[in-house]
């Protein structure tokens, strides 16, 4: 027999943005349950996390679980690989002139998930179910879930934090814009011989970029990276088939040996590159936050930073003894992320776009911006900033913690 329970708001998905809502909407004062299993099983990916995101985490009380696995990114390179008439020389981009000590942290994924699944475990008002939402019903008046086991969840707000194949988005009758791209991801987490310097390096090449990012000694070696290498699926399903020394050798030579020999350590991964855009961000008492509202290849590591922009902005939407689910609130909190969310999309689309295009005004225009960059200051560190934090109001949880 099914048993129905309520709670103002239900986050469906225990992934890095639903656990993190769950963390921002507790600490906001609402009762929240939280459904979802967390994944901690090893993977080769990492996220870097940006200025925002960190202030986020720490406004959440979370962030010093985090610290032993970060590695900063102090400067962000990017190495013109495409071969193209128009190349222009590496262009880098410094913290320090934006004024940041860093411009970020890189984490693995796993390790992200398990310190947040401790945070949430810690807060006694966040009521953790583990299990998964097999059905739901939501309009302007129901809003409810139904589990595995048959029992049934009632709440004022279902927050959708399942990623891209999002079920209470299509029950909640709300349309994405789905397209595909012709490369795949493979990612890694590598030893190498030198150590980074604190330097993410993003070279592009003809099929995607290839990108080494900082991470923190361990055990197996004290110089450790992850790659994100996006290329053609024919050739990622070579690759694919390479044994690990093999596959090491090709990623040392698109390196260019600029960390030395490559090793890879533990799984690889594999990802079909495509994007994602929902045509609203929350509609009959359902709000979409993280991949579950936009999804798009990782260039620029812009994914969860968005998704912890999501969060930010429902809390600021939310007002304590208001109808969280009313469609006045997810007015609120679609109008808050409309341009961000847009804006991020269409410019990883280009620039994913101009490296795959070959055409020679696309070189050209692609050269001349980059040029540009690297030789007009102001223009090179509100690039920066913008990369970092969109401009326009910023949400409470990312301010500076004594502005709370
Ligand atoms: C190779 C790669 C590199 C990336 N690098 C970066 C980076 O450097 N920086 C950055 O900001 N972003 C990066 N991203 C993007 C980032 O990883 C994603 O934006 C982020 O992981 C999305 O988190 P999420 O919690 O929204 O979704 P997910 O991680 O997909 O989590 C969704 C969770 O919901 C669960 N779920 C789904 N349906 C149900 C259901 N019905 N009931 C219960 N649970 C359910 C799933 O099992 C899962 O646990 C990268 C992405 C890739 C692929």
């Amino acid at each position: 027999m099914s048993e129905t329970a309520h709670s103002d708001i239900i986050i469906v998905g225990a992934g890095a943005a639903g656990l993190t809502a769950a963390l921002g909407l507790a600490q906001a004062g609402w009762p929240v349950i939280l459904i979802g299993h967390a994944d901690t099983r090893a993977t080769a990916r990492t996220v870097a996390l940006f200025d925002g995101s960190l202030k986020l985490l720490q406004n959440l009380g979370v962030l010093d679980r985090l610290r032993t696995d970060f590695a900063a990114l102090e400067t962000m390179r990017i190495v013109d690989d495409t071969g193209s008439l128009f190349r222009t020389p590496p262009v880098d981009f410094r913290a320090s002139e934006i004024a940041l000590d860093v411009f970020g942290e890189n984490i693995e994924n796993r390790n992200l998930v398990a310190h947040l699944s401790e945070g949430v475990r810690a807060q006694s008002h966040i009521q953790w179910i583990e299990a998964k939402v097999v059905d739901a019903q939501a309009n302007e008046t129901i809003a409810q879930v139904t589990l595995e086991d048959g029992r049934i969840l009632r709440a004022k707000l279902l927050v959708s934090a399942e990623g891209r194949s999002s079920l209470l988005r299509k029950i909640a009758g709300i349309a994405t814009r789905n397209w595909a791209y012709p490369q795949v991801a493979l990612t890694a987490l590598l030893l190498h011989d030198r150590p980074h310097r604190e330097i993410s390096t993003e070279f592009h090449t003809r099929q995607g970029p290839f990108t080494l990012v900082p991470l923190p000694g361990n055990a197996a070696g004290p110089h450790r990276s992850s790659l994100v290498w996006m290329m053609d699926p024919a050739e990622a399903r070579r690759r694919e088939r390479l044994d690990n020394d093999k596959l090491a050798l090709e990623m040392t030579h698109q390196s260019h040996h600029m960390l030395g020999k490559l090793r890879l350590e533990g799984p690889r991964g594999s990802f079909a590159m495509s994007g994602l855009i929902a045509q609203t961000f929350g509609q009959n008492r359902i709000a979409l936050v993280g991949d579950a509202a936009h999804g798009f290849p990782p260039i620029g590591a812009q994914g969860l930073n968005l998704g912890m922009r999501d969060i930010a902005h429902l809390v600021d939407a939310l007002t304590l003894g208001e109808d969280p689910g009313s469609s006045m609130t997810l007015a609120r909190y679609d109008n808050a992320r409309r341009t961000d969310v847009h804006s991020r999309v269409a410019g990883v689309d280009m620039l994913n776009r101009s490296l795959l295009s070959g055409l020679l005004p696309v070189d050209f225009m692609r050269g001349v911006g980059l040029l540009a960059l690297s030789s007009i200051r102001p223009l090179k560190r509100l690039v920066m900033r913008e990369g970092v934090m969109p401009r326009g109001p910023v949400p409470r949880l990312m301010q500076a913690q004594n502005n709370l």
